[in-house]
């Protein structure tokens, strides 16, 4: 049985921490939809040039664009035993197509990270990611050891520009229009579980380790 692991949660939910330590303990390779984005626009692809108007205005890629990139990624050897996705469904539509290319041997675990709006702004406009590993500080709840640098890998910290308070704002309009009905569409199917994220990483850690190392009656085969 091979597995998709979805984390699903509005920007600063905590899904690329949560999904780099997962995707470690487990052995899945982490696709994140956002990376994937900022490694073409930092690389001056015609990709990420298309990406880069809607990132900036914190609105969502076009759902062919999105899909057509993510395909093309988990079309590779490494996924080929599951893979862990953080950012990507964020529309019904996107959803859809992620079913049906999935034949009947995968099975698919959606995971909410639930957390209120108020706490959403300050987690997103203090974060700090490193450009060399990946890893993800915070301003004020994850300093970093030494100003700027990366407490894992020694790499550079750089703030995001869609982090700006004004753009999380937007993110997050557009996550309440586009990608909350997500939960009802995998609720609907038996395909998700809900877990508080309001908390330390670490405890939201242990409840998303849990579930995912117990045969849940949640979990569904995608047809
Ligand atoms: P993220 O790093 O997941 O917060 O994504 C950063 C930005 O990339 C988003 O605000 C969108 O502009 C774009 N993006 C990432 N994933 C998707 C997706 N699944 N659908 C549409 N746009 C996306």
């Amino acid at each position: 049985m091979t597995s998709v692991v979805i984390i699903l949660g509005p920007p600063g939910a905590g899904k690329g921490t949560q999904a780099v330590r997962l995707a470690a303990e487990f052995g899945l390779p982490h696709i994140s939809t956002g990376d994937l984005f900022r490694e073409n626009l930092s690389n001056e692809t015609e990709l990420g040039e298309l990406a880069k108007t809607y990132m900036e205005a914190g609105k969502l890629v076009p759902d062919e664009v999105v899909i057509d990139m993510l395909f093309g990624r988990v079309a590779q050897d490494d996924c080929t035993g599951g893979y862990l996705l953080d950012g990507f469904p964020r529309t019904v539509a996107q959803a859809e197509a992620l079913s049906d290319r999935l034949s009947e041997e995968w099975t698919t675990r959606t995971m909410q990270l639930d957390v209120p709006d108020e706490v959403l702004v300050d987690r997103a406009s203090g974060r700090l990611l490193c450009k060399g590993c990946g890893n993800i500080h915070h301003e004020q709840f994850k300093a970093p050891a030494k100003e700027g640098v990366c407490d894992a890998c020694e790499g550079e910290l750089y703030k995001r520009a869609d982090d700006a308070a004004e753009t999380v704002k937007e993110r997050l309009e557009v996550y309440h229009s586009e990608t909350k009905p997500l939960i009802q569409y995998y609720g609907e199917r038996g395909m998700l579980d809900v877990v508080d994220g309001s908390r330390t990483p670490d405890e939201v850690y242990t409840d998303l380790r849990a579930l995912l190392t117990t045969s849940k009656a949640s979990e569904q085969e995608v047809t």
